[in-house]
């Protein structure tokens, strides 16, 4: 035994021998499974909901450690494996829902047209890959066909400018770790990977307006008129009869760009709600939203602003495949349930599958991961941090201008700022999962109830103040993260390990029923 592990089992035995023990793994139990909590002191006071009656106050030194513990919430796997998984279920609720319907949301929108998409980002230069260009396994899951060649060419004599071979004749397996490696680094533009990456939001935002245009003229050359609502401001206005609602995440590739998988569905407009969630017209299909979202990918490029590097910007399209699925039809294989555990997956993943994986990077790390003579990733961060440094001290658009009038300063901004905010992610700055407002329901909702029914679980253990019914508020002050000891994370995460496995049994079984992670 290292005197690692023997001074944590040691630190494990004292806790367990306390007399308060099991109230201290009670107290705890919240956070149990978290790499990190959060520590808390203050007061805490029940309060009467409605009178604002004050109820009961208790401080945290009354209670086990003198703190209350947080779970850190990090929905990063490699961070922490146990607040990303409650994130990978809530996530798998919410993206479920919007398919079949549950928990507010109405059970009519499993009758809305549904399409699944994967939109992929371009070629930024050749990569080693894989593929197999004809599957004979009987599982995908153990498929033991053999990939084609990597990169074979008719004329395998041909090298780059850089006198690299152009061609790779091996068959790589899943694991080798050349797969999404440039076959030139300096042929490569990770320039424009970079920027696509950053950009990569604005395409979507600006494909799924497409999409919508699509379906809205399909609308007026069926004859499905215009909805007239009621705005929020009381006017009245009209609006297309069609809207897309979806549910996206975002996977990173192994070469370091992102791409999309994401869910659209058709909905209505209810002229008496404009919130209500409703079929769309009778008459448009899922070949119509399959079409629109061809047509979208085709035809959205955006061109980036200028910056010194590239004064003309870079074009930032799709890449040439664009697969988009049905659900639930009788040939497809892809069910709502398989799309929604997909999604999850990609919800609590990051970078990790580029082999890089770091926090966000400041001017005292940077050079330990940037090289732009480096790797393929020092590459790709190295241009992220380069392309986002500050083109001169613009402050105020007014200063600005005032300096552009007086002919020292660039009037462009620097647009691309963000990318070394970002450069952690390889330029992508958006969430990897997210959703149309109208999709489904919310995080927080899931949260609510499960916090609702964690205080009813425990009502009859717990003294009446806290019964269902009070708000709890507190005026709590951080005082640290992570466990006192070593030993206290042990017992904490074993008894939330027990907790979890049967949870994740229950998962598996109600794979196709509707999936309750909390109590519904
Ligand atoms: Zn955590
Ligand atoms: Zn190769
Ligand atoms: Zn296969
Ligand atoms: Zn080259």
């Amino acid at each position: 035994m290292s005197t690692l592990t023997a001074g944590r089992d040691a630190q494990a035995l004292h806790r367990a021998a306390a007399p308060d023990y099991f109230g201290w793994l009670e107290h705890t139990r919240a956070a149990g499974g978290c790499t990190r909590p959060i520590r808390l002191t203050g007061t805490l006071t029940a309060v009467e909901p409605g009178t604002g009656r004050v109820l009961a106050e208790q401080h945290t030194d009354e209670l086990p450690d003198g703190t209350l513990y947080k779970a850190c919430g990090n929905r990063r796997a490699a961070q922490c494996p146990d607040c990303a998984w409650v994130y990978a279920g809530d996530a798998f609720q919410v993206v479920r829902c919007g398919l079949t319907g549950g928990k507010t949301i109405p059970a009519t929108v499993s009758a809305h047209p549904v399409v699944f998409a994967t939109f992929t980002a371009p070629s930024f230069g050749p990569v080693h890959h894989r593929h197999i260009p004809r599957h004979t396994c009987a599982t995908r899951r153990r498929c033991d066909c053999r990939p084609a060649p990597c990169r074979a060419r008719s004329t395998a004599a041909g090298t780059c400018p850089h006198g690299r071979p152009a061609a790779c004749f091996t068959r790589h397996d899943a694991e080798d770790p050349q797969l999404g490696r440039p076959l030139c680094l300096d042929c490569y533009d990770h320039d424009h990977q970079a920027v696509w990456n950053y950009s990569s939001g604005e395409l979507w935002r600006r494909t799924k307006q497409a999409i919508e245009r699509h379906l809205t003229a399909v609308c007026r050359r069926r004859g499905i008129s215009h909805v007239q609502v009621v705005a929020d401001s009381g006017r009245i206005r009209r609006v297309p009869p069609v809207r897309v609602s979806h549910g996206k995440a975002a996977e990173m590739q192994r070469r370091g760009a992102v791409h999309f998988h994401v869910l659209l569905r058709l909905d209505g407009v209810d002229p008496h709600d404009r919130h209500a969630l409703v079929p769309p017209p009778a008459g448009l299909t899922v070949d119509d939203l399959d079409a629109a979202v061809h047509a979208a990918t085709r035809q959205i490029t955006v061109t980036t602003p200028p910056h010194p590097d590239r004064p003309q910007g870079w074009p930032v399209a799709w890449g040439e495949q664009v697969d988009v699925r049905r659900i639930g039809t009788s040939d497809g294989d892809v069910t709502d349930a398989k799309v929604a555990a997909y999604l999850a997956k990609y919800a609590t993943k990051s970078t990790e599958v580029t082999g890089y994986c770091s926090t966000r990077l400041t001017p005292d790390t940077v050079d330990a991961y940037a090289d732009p003579e480096g790797d393929h990733l020092a590459r790709l961060i190295d241009a992220c941090w380069r392309l986002g440094r500050p083109t001169r001290h613009h402050t105020t658009r007014t200063a600005r201008k005032t300096e552009a009038r007086q002919g020292d300063l660039d009037p462009t901004p620097n647009e691309y700022a963000g990318l070394r905010r970002w450069a952690h992610m390889l330029g992508y700055g958006g969430h990897f999962l997210t959703k149309a407002r109208r999709y489904s329901v919310t995080f927080g909702l899931l949260r609510d109830t499960r916090a609702a029914y964690r205080r009813t679980e425990h009502a009859d253990t717990a003294d009446s103040d806290n019964a269902a019914g009070t708000v709890t508020v507190g005026t709590l002050a951080f005082v640290g993260s992570g466990w006192l000891t070593d030993g206290d994370a042990l017992l904490a995460h074993t008894a939330a390990a027990q907790r979890r496995e049967r949870q994740r049994v229950g998962r598996e079984e109600l794979a196709h029923e509707a999936w309750s992670g909390v109590a519904a």
